[in-house]
């Protein structure tokens, strides 16, 4: 008999910098949400990651803000302020212990972001901890080698080979990247992120200057 899909006891982790977040975040979050039955899934926008220099990010609040206006649409898309609440380095196992201690043991966790940043992993603070607590989403887009990416994933240890789903998402080759430096040439960047985050961006000068 095929297994029943029970609603409601998966939820996503969607963290990155979101600097700006655009068109693929959204498809990504959306993509997962229907492939894993996830009940719902919760931006988080990055604090102060230990792998960035200070000032390399735009200004933490410009980043929630932009979130919460491309996911207010969605009512399963919420957005959380934990790690901007933070006030020394954010780490992925504090966030992902956060939530595991919010949610309960029953819940099934998954943390989604870019595949490159997750074969990473192994360099993460604490990353053995957080294999224990939650499944991983690697999100690639058009141009990403899906061979590297297999070949990274191989030389992984079983443990954490086991726990990383790969998501590619077809045709969506935004990158925040490309947006800011669109920005910063003045070229537009409709439909590339939603109209609100697009105006957001024009009306606080974001990435004339970077
Ligand atoms: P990033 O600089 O924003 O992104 C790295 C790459 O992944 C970029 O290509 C980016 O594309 C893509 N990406 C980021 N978030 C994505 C998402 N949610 N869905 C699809 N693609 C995404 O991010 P990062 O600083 O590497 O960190 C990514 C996440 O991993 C964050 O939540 C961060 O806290 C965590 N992390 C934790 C540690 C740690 O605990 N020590 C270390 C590294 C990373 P765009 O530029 O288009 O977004």
């Amino acid at each position: 008999m095929k297994e029943k899909k029970v609603e409601g006891e998966s939820i996503g982790i969607m963290g990155g910098t979101f600097d700006p977040i655009h068109l693929g975040h959204l498809l990504a979050a959306e993509e997962a949400r229907e492939r894993y039955g996830l009940e719902e899934v919760i931006f988080v926008p990055s604090g102060y990651p230990p792998h960035k220099e200070k000032g390399e990010l735009s200004h933490q609040e410009h980043r929630y803000l932009m979130t919460i206006i491309a996911t207010i649409n969605n009512p399963i898309f919420k957005v959380s302020r934990v790690e901007l609440e933070a006030e020394s380095y954010t780490y992925t196992v504090d966030t992902v212990a956060y939530f595991r201690n919010l949610l309960g043991p029953d819940k099934k966790i998954y943390f989604i972001t870019g595949a490159d940043a997750i074969l990473d992993i192994t360099t993460w603070e604490g990353y053995d901890r957080l294999l224990d607590m939650c499944h991983f989403i690697a999100v690639t887009r058009p141009g990403f080698s899906l061979d590297h990416l297999e070949e990274k994933l191989k030389s992984l240890d079983y443990r954490l080979f086991s726990k990383i789903l790969i998501l590619s998402i077809p045709g969506m080759a935004i990158s925040s990247t490309c947006i800011r430096r669109r920005v910063k040439k003045g070229k537009t960047i409709k439909y590339l992120t939603t109209s609100g985050v697009e105006h957001y961006i024009l009306k606080n000068k974001l990435y004339s200057q970077v």
